[in-house]
């Protein structure tokens, strides 16, 4: 048992159950225990791999993208560049290198990463040696300036709350205790109207916290121009309960060693992009594969494919592959990009 699940067990019994969303939040980000704060969790020796890790195209085609939109609004002279949740910080350097060559951008941009977790803060400051970047913890310190933006992985880590519907209405999912282990029960009724013709055993998912995210960044974005590109696994509206946890690239129980494995939940897109709509436009929701292929990731394959031979070839095939295939991630993950109203939707993206 971990020392997180023990601190968790005695919190219970000490104040009674306690919610999924404070639950994935002290799993995810405790000060001492979280996974995020004592784990390197990405790439083949850690417990899931990123589409960032899998090949630097994945950069390459953002940080294109991103230069792109950037020009159709002005190039604008001063601006941020940042990402919220950047893992090892490969998707920044990889955006970076790809846009070495756009005139003025780099001269532009003020980088700023978003990272809630000072030992990941750590790894990032390595992949990203050389340039002057600024960290902050929450979206909430990026400044009131135009913001071109990335964010792959990050919402699908914000904490949920979880309601299922029963006998008695809409109950929420909690987290308590018996014979010393920590097992879901249902709290008591909770007053609502909404949905009431849900059929028994529906589970609904609602994340607070992303959409004040995406409210915040739409409102800049609305207010002083600008792009973000959020990519993630999730659908316009998931159904059911799509808490997963993953150690060791396999799926774990999420209620079992607490802080050891990545916790997530599948993002609703739908609620992003209404968050996102008082402030500013949002682009059809667009698959992955799609979205690559769109920003010429096959022609960047083939040209690096003309220098690899052997494995290193059959990798990169391999990796090009499990990017775009509907098969592997071409269709599970997608992307949704918000400009200000009016301007031209990023490059790749559906309207
Ligand atoms: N974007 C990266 C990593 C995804 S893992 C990639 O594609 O490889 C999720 C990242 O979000 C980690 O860096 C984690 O520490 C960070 N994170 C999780 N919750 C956060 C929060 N509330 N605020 C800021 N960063 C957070």
């Amino acid at each position: 048992m971990t020392e997180l699940t023990d601190i968790l067990l005695a919190q219970i019994a000490r104040s009674g159950p306690i919610t999924v969303a404070e639950y994935m939040t002290q799993c995810l980000l405790h000060p001492e225990h979280g996974y995020y704060t004592t784990h390197q969790p990405l790439g083949q020796a850690g417990d899931f791999v990123t589409a960032p890790e899998i090949s630097q195209m994945f950069g390459e085609m953002l940080g294109l993208c991103l230069a792109q939109a950037w020009m159709d609004q002005g190039s604008t002279a001063q601006f941020t560049l940042a990402e919220l949740g950047p893992g090892r910080g490969t998707l920044m350097a990889d955006i970076l290198r790809a846009t070495k060559g756009v005139a003025g951008f780099h001269q532009a941009a003020e980088i700023v990463m978003v990272e809630a977790s000072p030992s990941l803060q750590k790894a990032q400051k390595q992949a990203l040696e050389g340039y002057d970047v600024l960290w902050v913890s929450n979206v909430t310190e990026l400044p009131e300036h135009s913001l071109f933006l990335v964010a792959n992985e990050f919402f699908d880590c914000l904490p949920i709350s979880q309601f299922i519907r029963t006998d008695h209405g809409w109950q929420e999912q909690m987290i308590g205790a018996s014979n010393g282990a920590l097992g879901f029960i249902l709290a008591a009724q909770t007053p609502t109207s909404a949905f009431n013709n849900a059929p028994l055993g529906t589970v609904l998912e609602v994340c607070p916290s992303a959409a004040a995210i995406t409210a915040d960044i739409a409102r800049i974005i609305g207010t002083h121009g600008g792009a973000a590109l959020v990519l993630d696994y999730g659908d316009l509206t998931p159904t059911g309960d799509t808490l997963q946890a993953v150690q060791n690239h396999k799926k774990a129980d999420p209620l079992h060693d607490c802080g050891a494995s990545d916790l997530t939940a599948h993002v609703n897109f739908h609620t992003l992009s209404e968050a996102a709509k008082p402030f500013a436009q949002v682009s059809g929701l667009t698959p992955q594969g799609i979205l690559l292929e769109r920003l010429g990731i096959t022609a960047r394959a083939q040209s690096l494919a003309a220098q690899l031979h052997g494995d290193t070839l059959e990798n990169h095939i391999a990796a090009h592959h499990r990017l775009t295939h509907p098969d592997e991630m071409g269709q599970l993950f997608k992307a949704i990009a918000i400009t200000p109203k009016g301007a031209n939707h990023p490059a790749g993206f559906d309207l």
